[in-house]
């Protein structure tokens, strides 16, 4: 079975607020959330790719000769020991994302942290690497490159990679101005250092920008494909995704599941009363009653209309109609103002051991529906 995805709602389908012209507080969160998740992909690959590319290059200074100069031979070795230290970290920082990217581990302040490690460390080896080349030269190639791919595979807030590229900068000056004896080269190393740092922040906050505006448009459609627009309930592929879930999940667990269809009693009279805009505004009042009435895991759809399917998970029959009355006083007692609007419930229970799906639960609560408006409206019926 597949994993559902975050829903768009709060618990038990919380009606969400009017569209709003900029992002929530929440979605601004919910976008970080799956920039962090991005990252940990990224340095996934890349972090346990690379001990392949530092083996490759052990194997490569191992097969130079071995009659050049004393510095030159250091040089050699020290490389060597570089790539040797970095592959079992990368290893590590791989294996770590891999871990904290498994689904019941939370989104939060580990992997941002984590992130930010790996940052460092790709950062890190980079000025080790500039430090040991300064024995032959001025190169500081290393740092450049490790600073734009920092920039690339690494997505943060400017803020974080400003405080992260301006650390780095700071210790690659305090490096080579110890490893580079030479004022002309150190010059040169120090004025090309900056420039990569720069460069990796540019290119660090572009990413950051262009991520962030991904993330908003991916949770925009992930809202207008299950999002109901006019009361903020789930619409009804997501409702019927959302139960066909939970009823495998049942048969796999052994617990029943319970699923009440909920339709206005005469609501084309409220509509003649009220008229359409305020009819409107009597299904936004009574989505927002559901889900209050309801418990924290129970999920609310709008089917159309004026009518409504509630999915209680792990609930049986006796439970679950006690809050099938409960959800009708409620509304009734909600929309009273409304001029007096009721509601009509089908129940159905999937009990333990039974193979259905939604559209078979559906026919069932639909005829107990039925039942409930020829019984006079205003009352819940229990499919037989
Ligand atoms: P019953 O008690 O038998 O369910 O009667 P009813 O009038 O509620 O049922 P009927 O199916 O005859 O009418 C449903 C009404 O709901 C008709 C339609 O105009 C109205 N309706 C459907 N969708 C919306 C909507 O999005 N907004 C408004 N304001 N009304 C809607
Ligand atoms: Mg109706
Ligand atoms: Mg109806």
């Amino acid at each position: 079975m597949t994993r559902p995805p975050p829903p768009p709602q709060d618990a038990a389908g919380a009606p969400l607020p009017p569209a709003p012209g900029r992002a929530s507080a929440d979605d601004r969160r919910r976008q970080k959330a799956a920039i962090d998740e991005d990252n940990l992909r990224r340095i996934r690959w890349v972090a346990l790719a690379m001990p392949l590319l530092n083996l490759l290059f052990v194997a490569l200074l191992l097969s130079l000769r071995a009659d050049a100069e004393p510095r030159v031979l250091q040089w050699q070795e020290e490389l060597r020991r570089l790539h040797l230290a970095m592959a079992p970290s990368f290893v590590v920082l791989g294996l770590g994302s891999v871990w904290l990217l498994h689904p019941r581990r939370a989104a939060g302040p580990l992997r941002r942290a984590w992130t930010l490690l790996t940052g460092a460390c790709a950062l890190g080896f980079a000025i080790a690497f500039v430090a040991a080349d300064q024995r032959v030269g001025g190169n500081i190639a290393t740092f450049l490159l490790g600073s734009i791919i920092t920039g690339v595979v690494i997505v943060m807030p400017p803020l974080s990679s400003a405080l992260l590229y301006l650390v780095a900068l700071a210790v690659f000056w305090l490096v080579v101005g110890r490893t580079q004896a030479d004022p002309v080269l150190l010059l040169a190393a120090q004025l090309n250092g900056t420039t990569g740092a720069v460069l990796g922040w540019v290119l660090g906050a572009i990413t950051w920008r262009q991520a962030l505006e991904n993330k908003r448009l991916t949770l925009q459609l992930q809202r207008a494909a299950t999002v109901d627009s006019l009361t903020g309930l789930f619409n009804r592929v997501e409702t019927v995704r959302l139960v066909n879930d939970e009823l495998q999940r049942g048969q796999r667990h052994g617990h029943p599941s319970s699923l009440l269809l909920l339709d206005l009693d005469h609501f084309k009279q409220v509509n003649d009363r009220l008229g359409h805009p305020g009819g409107d505004r009597v299904l936004q009042r009574a989505a927002a009653v559901l889900v209050q009435s309801l418990r924290a895991h129970d999920r609310v759809g709008r089917m159309g209309g004026e009518e409504f399917h509630v999915l209680l998970p792990q609930t049986d029959a006796a439970a679950a109609y006690a809050l099938a009355e409960r959800v009708r006083q409620r509304l009734a007692e909600a929309l009273a103002g409304s001029g007096g609007v009721t509601c009509s419930i089908g129940l159905i229970t999937a009990e333990v051991g039974e193979e259905v799906d939604f559209e078979h639960l559906y026919v069932l609560a639909d005829h107990a529906l039925y039942r409930a408006k020829e019984g006079g409206r205003n009352r819940c019926e229990v499919a037989i």
